[in-house]
């Protein structure tokens, strides 16, 4: 493991490389935008990243760079790289020879697939799950025996590489600025997000939260842990409040009524 790197799955890690700006340069960046004008008001530098978070000022955000040093199975990376806001440099294995490295779930890991949601697991383990865990191996495993087999044949290695599995490990560097960062933490930490990016979105999280505290403070309050309502919630909400039945709001679609009612849940009103 590389020194100051955040384990994250069997093989991967998560290094921060470098960090430009602080909470100090999103104030300095935002004042100079209303420079000349009365700034008293937004004096207070945990105040006005506050205010810049829940009202979505974003370019003071972009002030502050993240470069980090990734090492993650390729069908992480293929979710990771979709976010394109990111200045990104990957290992070529057509140049270097791949390790054989390989992400294998945890027992715990392998589980049914979910019901209500058509992208995620379910929480029930199943039943043959080690065994299951065995053939994950072993089918990783011949495929890079294969690979090797290949390369001792002298085959050019952007061929021999060409049937390696999703899980085979790369790595990459990764920098991105602080508003499209935060952005991609929003979406890859959501409970939605499958769990292997999660784990790499949590250890991002933990270098992001140690350099920019009070904005992260702010986007904890403000995007993690807060929820956009619709025109349909709204309508329903105030039913409820009314002491109304909830069947009278027509919800679009039955997914928006069952988003609604996850909420509602979320808010303990159900
Ligand atoms: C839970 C989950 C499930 C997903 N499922 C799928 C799936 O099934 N299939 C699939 O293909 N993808 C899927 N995605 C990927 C998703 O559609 C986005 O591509 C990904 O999350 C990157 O988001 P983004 O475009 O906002 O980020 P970035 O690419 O970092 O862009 C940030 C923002 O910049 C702006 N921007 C960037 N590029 C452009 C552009 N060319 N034009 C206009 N605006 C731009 C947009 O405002 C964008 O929100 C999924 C993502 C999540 C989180």
């Amino acid at each position: 493991m590389i020194e100051g790197a955040v384990k994250c799955l069997d093989h991967g890690f998560v290094k921060l490389l470098d960090v430009m700006g602080d909470d100090k340069a999103i104030v300095d960046a935002a004042r100079i935008s209303v420079s000349g004008e009365n700034v008293k008001t937004v004096s207070e530098d945990t105040a006005l990243i506050r205010y810049l978070m829940r009202h979505r000022h974003t370019t003071p955000f972009e002030m502050v760079e993240f470069k980090f040093m990734v090492k993650a199975p390729i069908f992480v990376i293929r979710q990771w790289f979709r976010h394109r806001t990111a200045s990104v440099n990957e290992m070529s294995a057509r140049y270097s020879e791949l390790p054989e490295e390989y992400y294998v779930p945890e027992v715990n890991q392998i589980r049914l697939q979910a019901i209500g949601n058509n992208q995620g697991r379910d929480t029930a383990v199943m039943d043959d799950a080690a065994d299951l865990q065995d053939d994950f191996d072993n089918e990783s495993d011949s495929a890079f025996t294969e690979y090797q087999y290949r390369l001792k044949l002298c085959m050019s290695r952007e061929l021999a590489r060409i049937n390696l599995p999703l899980s085979t490990y790369s790595q990459f560097i990764w920098k991105q600025n602080l508003h499209n960062l935060l952005h991609f933490l929003a979406l890859r930490m959501d409970s939605h997000a499958q769990y292997e990016i999660r784990v790499f979105a949590d250890a991002l999280a933990g270098f992001v939260k140690a350099a920019v505290p009070i904005t992260w403070a702010a986007f904890e309050d403000y995007r993690l842990n807060a929820m956009t309502l619709t025109a349909h919630d709204i309508k329903a909400l105030k039913q409820i409040f009314n002491g109304q039945l909830l069947g009278s709001v027509d919800f679009p679609t039955k997914r928006e009524l069952d988003e609604f009612l996850e909420k509602a849940k979320k808010l303990e009103f159900i």
